[in-house]
């Protein structure tokens, strides 16, 4: 169900993506004259706000763009789920990602038809994404809008944020 001022057009977002990087660095910058615990409650109502309106399951984009980092903890869940021992997953699933590992392939392995197979031993960053309901967003502000074009979620928030904080998107 499309609702009203909400955009979940993947192909329209990155679109707006591409065309807005140089918008989302000026928002990024501007985001640092603001308040930090306004900005994080303002995003923490936006987030509960827009996130019902955006289907995850007919969207699936951050499975295939995004290659989740791995904890120990992560670990040990997948290897419950695939029944097998941990060092087999890493061979198998994982490569380096600095000093810590992700999975390996993109689109996610574990994706079938927009859902996750392995859903409840996912890694928590999974589980977590896009991780509007944590604290701090002016620091991680650059992360985030990194996925803005492969977020409906967070396009509608970061959007909504440019309006409820008076950002001029015009460079003037
Ligand atoms: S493990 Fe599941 S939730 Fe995480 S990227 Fe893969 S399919 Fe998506
Ligand atoms: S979290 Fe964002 S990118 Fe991932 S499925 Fe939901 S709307 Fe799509």
């Amino acid at each position: 169900m499309n609702h009203p001022g909400i955009e979940t057009d993947l192909e329209r977002i990155e679109t707006l993506g591409q065309l807005r990087k140089d918008e989302n660095y000026r928002f990024r910058k501007y985001l640092k004259s603001q308040n930090g615990r306004k900005t994080d409650a303002l995003v923490h109502r936006l987030y509960e706000e827009l996130s019902p309106k955006v289907d995850c399951t007919s969207c699936g984009n951050c499975c295939k763009h995004l290659s989740p980092c791995l904890s120990k903890e992560d670990l040990h869940h997948l290897s419950n789920a695939l029944s097998l021992n941990p060092s087999e997953v890493v061979e198998k699933y994982t490569e380096p990602l600095g000093s810590d590992l992700s999975l390996k392939h993109l689109p996610c392995i574990f994706l079938c038809n927009n859902k996750c197979n392995i859903y409840n031993n996912r890694p928590e960053t999974c589980a977590s994404f896009p991780h509007l309901h944590k604290d701090d967003f002016i620091s991680r502000a650059r992360q985030v809008i990194d996925s803005y074009s492969i977020c409906p979620i967070i396009f509608n928030v970061i959007e909504r944020m440019k309006t409820e904080l008076h950002f001029n998107v015009h460079d003037d």
